[in-house]
């Protein structure tokens, strides 16, 4: 297709965003056209906007970014076999490359050459983006936009929750943005028994508590180590969720775990953690495991099942929809953390 559209871009490698008429994207004969209906912002989208130490070294300017969208097909290319105009679509953000050891192997999550939406090739903060077939998840057209934008990073919770056993444990979850929230949620459907979540804003407790948490700690008043070993007897819980990043989260993650215990770590610190590995993770026997994306596409089908079923309204977790002109708000609402997820709309 051809014209232009608005965007919203790094034109410069400097903390900031611009929002641009540029041409609309061309496609490849692998590719299809969505026009973008909603689009939703993560963490990455504020490191690439404030333009941190991360984002310098992986983004190249110029760039369209955001990577959690949906949208209508418009166009596909001549390669392109099951998807035409009119269908409903969001997408898996990691274009993996078919051919490195881990995606031959079945471990494309972890793909050697992983080219991620909106980081390494442009995004969806824009009114079109072009997508590998390859990538794109066809959605029911009847699905709210904004829940349809918010399934990858569902998807990431879905992956973190379910990365080993959960039914009839205890749960421990650290960081309540949207994708800690959704694993409370996940966890209280899937038969958790005690959950307690660690949450320094206030504005973030109510969700947790209408997700399912049993207990809410802000560690600003209350040490959560603590508490935590009160409540099970000194054991420690079974599982921990550690979605926040902050190195005192994840050194607590370990001291609250029970020895043989599992821990999914998906919070990205931005430095070197320290960590007493003798106590907190040899000796204790404790499960590690990180966390990255999702299984592709093995948790897009768990996804889609979990949405169907109708036990988790994922719109609880949305806090803010905007319209798509409004990103620089947006970026302010993300930044302050007194929100759930944001939207932005075209
Ligand atoms: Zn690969």
């Amino acid at each position: 297709m051809n014209g232009k559209m608005k965007a919203a871009l790094k034109v410069e490698a400097a903390p900031g965003a611009t929002i641009a008429l540029v041409d609309i994207p061309q496609i490849s004969p692998r590719d299809v056209l969505v026009e973008v209906k909603a689009a939703s912002i993560c963490g990455t989208d504020l490191h690439i906007y404030e333009w941190d130490a991360w984002a310098q070294n992986r983004v190249k300017t110029p760039r369209i970014f955001g990577h959690e969208f949906a949208g209508e097909v418009v166009e596909v290319g001549r390669e392109v076999k099951e998807l035409v105009p009119g269908d409903f679509v969001t997408a898996e953000t990691h274009i993996t490359c078919g051919h490195c050891y881990q995606c031959r192997t079945g471990q494309a999550h972890v793909c050697r050459n992983v080219q991620i939406l909106g980081v390494d090739r442009d995004g969806a903060f824009a009114q079109y983006i072009a997508i590998p077939e390859s990538v794109a998840w066809k959605t029911g057209k009847e699905i709210d936009h904004s829940v349809a934008s918010i399934q990858e990073p569902f998807g990431n919770a879905v992956h973190a929750t379910f990365a080993g056993d959960i039914a009839d444990m205890t749960v421990a979850i650290f960081g309540c943005g949207p994708i800690g929230l959704w694993a409370i949620g996940l966890s209280r459907i899937s038969g958790a028994s005690t959950i307690f979540a660690i949450e320094p804003n206030y504005k973030r407790f109510e969700m947790a508590r209408n997700l399912g948490a049993d207990y809410v700690i802000n560690p600003r008043e209350v040490d959560p180590v603590q508490k935590i070993l009160d409540v099970t007897d000194g054991l420690g819980v079974d599982v921990v969720l550690e979605m926040s990043g902050h190195p005192l989260a994840i050194r607590q993650s370990f001291e609250v775990l029970r020895n043989g215990g599992r821990v999914s770590l998906l919070g990205i610190p931005s430095s070197m953690v320290e960590l007493d590995l003798a106590n907190d993770i040899i000796f204790k026997g404790a499960n590690v495991l990180g966390i990255s994306g999702r299984l592709i596409f093995d948790t897009w089908y768990r996804t889609r099942r979990i949405l169907e079923s109708g036990q988790l309204d994922l719109k609880q977790v949305i806090t803010h929809t905007l319209p798509f002109e409004q990103i620089h708000e947006a970026m302010e609402i993300m930044k302050s953390g007194d929100c759930g997820k944001i939207v932005l709309t075209f």
